[in-house]
């Protein structure tokens, strides 16, 4: 094998190295948490504290209405009772009455509030809930879709890896060296191939002679554009 095709397929490699570590990168960032998930769960969270904050001010106000009914039901039965002999007093527990009935009417007002905020926010935790499940169960199929993609792509990696440690052995060391400069610089590309006298590298014509000499494999060649390694197969 000539000099420049070990460089070639060490590139081919290589390549193939790079878009196993692009794709694994990809990977990597959508593994894990999902700010989506975690923002649902915090706003189902707060819902609920706040439909458990609401819930002892509805038995406050039943109670208080109990204790409203309880009173007028004492009045009203004094009033009927027979015992109350006196206009004067009737009227009293009659404004008695009405007062405690009134009172009862504000908190009757207010539980009714609180029942429909509660009500809101209990549809509103069922909704998310929902939601909040179906999220859950595709981050979990992702997630593991992912995982196993990523194993996928490391045993792959790790293929090409040992291809690429046996074809560097075989390359001359100051080939290597020019090899690695090139490619950090030029896209991941050091080695580029020529078709029809064109660098397909950066695409200029190489002169005649300089194709001449590459085509051998046995010199190492650049492109005068791009100074990538030219390949002539
Ligand atoms: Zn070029």
């Amino acid at each position: 094998m000539s000099r420049v095709s070990q460089l070639y397929d060490l590139q081919e490699t290589d390549s193939e190295i790079m878009v196993r570590e692009t794709a694994l990168g990809n990977i990597e960032a959508r593994l894990g948490e999902s700010d989506d998930i975690l923002s649902a769960r915090q706003v189902l969270a707060e819902d609920r504290e706040r439909a458990a904050a609401l819930e002892p001010v509805q038995r406050d106000h039943e109670w208080q209405i109990d204790d409203f009914k309880t009173k007028i039901s004492a009045v009203e039965t004094k009033m009927y009772s027979g015992s109350v002999l006196s206009s004067r007093e009737l009227t009293n527990l009659q404004e008695e009455v009405e007062a405690l009935k009134r009172g009862q009417s504000r908190i009757d007002d207010a539980l009714l509030v609180v029942l429909e905020q509660l009500e809101g926010l209990q549809i509103s935790i069922r909704v998310q809930q929902s939601k909040l499940s179906q999220m859950e169960v595709e981050w979990d199929e992702e997630q593991q879709r992912l995982n196993a993609e990523k194993a996928k792509v490391n045993s792959e990696l790790d293929r090409y890896k040992v291809r690429r440690s046996g074809q560097s052995s075989l390359v001359d060391p100051r080939d290597l060296s020019l090899y690695q400069s090139l490619i950090k610089g030029r896209g991941g590309r050091a080695v580029a191939r020529v078709e029809r006298n064109g660098c397909q590298g950066c695409r200029i014509s190489i002169p005649l002679y300089q194709v001449q000499r590459a085509r051998s494999g046995n010199e190492v060649v650049q492109c005068p554009s791009c100074e990538r390694i030219l390949y002539v197969n």
